[in-house]
């Protein structure tokens, strides 16, 4: 069994960040800018494909354009910036 698991509807998370399928339009941006090669564009679906090589750098977060990627991190981050998590 590999970790990829379902979110919900179209939904694809390692545990830590979410994808929200529903936002995505599919643009493939994240998949170029991915430097660990994580996300992949597969069978018109965007997957985790390496999960386990994900480093955490946010890049994907910060240049998807429809804001479809939340780290999870980030998104405590941003709602109360006294918590750092170190969650992985
Ligand atoms: S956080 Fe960085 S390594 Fe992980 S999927 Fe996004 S761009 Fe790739
Ligand atoms: S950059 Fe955003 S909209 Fe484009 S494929 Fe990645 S998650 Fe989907």
């Amino acid at each position: 069994m590999d970790n990829r698991q379902s979110t919900g509807p179209g939904g694809e998370s390692n545990g830590a960040w979410v994808i929200d399928e529903a936002t995505c339009t599919r643009c493939g941006i994240c998949v170029r800018a991915c430097p660990e090669a994580v996300v992949a564009l597969e069978g018109g679906r965007l997957v985790l494909a390496r999960p386990e090589a994900c480093t955490y750098c946010a890049v994907c977060e910060e240049i998807c354009p429809v804001g479809a990627i939340a780290l999870a991190y980030a998104i405590v981050w941003d709602e109360a910036s006294t918590e750092s998590h170190g969650d992985r």
